[in-house]
């Protein structure tokens, strides 16, 4: 940076009849004030961990011995357990969050086709559910290389499959369809696009630009039944965002969702 020890921010327009004009921000405050709530809701997270693992061993050991247990305490103690497993989900995906945007989940891209990862995430997740819950598919999809941390970009397909899943029945369906693909594209770079599509009760409009902000849900009540916590798509975002790709979404309530995020391809894809 043209300052030591300063963080700035760059944009530049072109001007009409040739040059351009290249406006520094001086984001250095920001980036600090980022950094500190980053270390705080990690350390936070790490630190409720071993008392909620202390409290979900001894209800998992009370309730081992049933028989000793009136209704009621059988009863409290099944939604005690319920809850500390919902925490400890939350406090993972704080974890999880504060290592992606603190970009210390180390990234290791090399070439990888991706019809492979499109189909290792569907392998994957189809392993976990139910035929008669849901159907994956895997629709057109292209063998052309992109350069990706294989690791990170699966956990993603993995995650917008989840979601599909999750969220993808349409009313009165017992079952929804998932259809998992990906495409060539030119503009505005050489990229491959992944599309995971769903049926399902699609997204309203006045939340589409929110979807991807931390922890928010279009229906608390219900994600927290399907044990969301919010945190899955800002977590693909930054995933997505970190190997030069974008994410997105097409939606249509009670028709269904796209989830959409492209990465770039890979220049030489036999090195
Ligand atoms: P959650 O843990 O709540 O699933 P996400 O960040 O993964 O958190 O998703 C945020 C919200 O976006 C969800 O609570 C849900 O309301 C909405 N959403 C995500 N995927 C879909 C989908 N395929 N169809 C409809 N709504 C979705």
């Amino acid at each position: 940076s043209m300052i030591p020890g300063r963080i700035f921010e760059v944009s530049a327009a072109p001007m009409p009849g040739g040059g351009a004009v290249v406006v520094l921000h001086d984001i250095t405050r920001i980036e600090e004030v980022e950094r500190t709530q980053r270390d705080f809701v990690a350390n936070v997270s790490h630190e409720l961990r071993t008392p909620l693992t202390s409290i979900s061993g001894y209800v998992e050991t009370l309730l081992d011995h049933e028989a000793s247990l009136s209704s009621q305490a059988r009863e409290f103690l099944t939604t005690i357990l319920k809850n500390t497993t919902r925490m400890n989900r939350l406090t993972e995906d704080l974890l999880v969050m504060a290592r992606v945007e603190a970009a210390e989940q180390e990234l290791h891209p090399a070439p990888i086709p991706a019809d492979i990862l499109v189909s290792d995430a569907v392998q994957a997740m189809s392993g976990l559910v139910q035929d008669e819950e849901a159907v994956l598919e895997i629709g057109p999809t292209t063998s052309c290389h992109v350069f990706a941390d294989t690791d990170a970009i699966l956990q993603v397909l993995s995650n917008l499959i989840e979601n599909a899943i999750k969220y993808g029945k349409a009313k009165g369906d017992a079952r929804c369809r998932v259809v998992v693909s990906a495409r060539e594209v030119s503009e505005p770079f050489e990229a491959v696009e992944f599309s995971v599509r769903d049926f399902g009760q699609g997204i309203a409009s006045e939340h589409l630009n929110r979807i991807f902000e931390r922890f928010y849900r279009v229906d608390k009540a219900r994600s927290r039944e399907s044990g969301g916590t919010g945190l899955g798509l800002a977590i693909a975002q930054h995933v997505v965002q970190a190997q030069g790709g974008w994410i997105r979404v097409e939606s249509e309530l009670n028709a269904g969702s796209n989830f959409l995020f492209t990465l770039p391809k890979a220049l030489y894809p036999t090195l």
